[in-house]
């Protein structure tokens, strides 16, 4: 699984490029598996790939928003890892993204994994 560093993210959107250049052969976020969502109010970055849950809802129902959608192929798609070999982790010289071996969980615990640090912040 790809895991995020939202502390180290500067919002440079390189991976969405190197994400979407593999598989598509061109720079265009539009494609890309691999979200970078900026806050920046808040000055807070967050990259999201997918969870690969162990009960995935997937398409319109992901809790993350992290399936995306090729409009010329027709077809919804999501973080595959690069079949091993992430290329938005490579591509990160912050050190944001970090590829490790991580058992899947239901998607209802990682939301309240995610929703933690907000609450604990509020
Ligand atoms: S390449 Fe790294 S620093 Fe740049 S937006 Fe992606 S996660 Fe953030
Ligand atoms: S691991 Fe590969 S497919 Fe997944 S988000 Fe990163 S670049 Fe895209």
């Amino acid at each position: 699984m790809v895991l995020a560093h939202p502390q180290k993210c500067v919002a440079c959107h390189l991976c969405e490029g190197a994400c979407s250049f593999f598989h598509e052969g061109a720079f265009q976020p539009s494609k890309t598996r691999i979200f970078v969502h900026d806050f920046v109010d808040e000055a807070v970055y967050l990259p999201v790939t997918c969870f690969h849950c162990k009960d995935a809802p997937c398409m319109v129902a992901c809790p993350f928003s992290v399936m995306g959608f090729h409009e010329e192929k027709n077809v919804s798609h999501n973080c595959d890892l690069c079949g091993g070999d992430p290329q938005c982790v490579k591509i990160c010289t912050y050190d944001a993204l970090e590829y490790a071996e991580v058992e899947p969980i239901e998607w209802m615990v990682r939301m309240d994994i995610a929703e933690k640090p907000a609450a604990a912040a509020s």
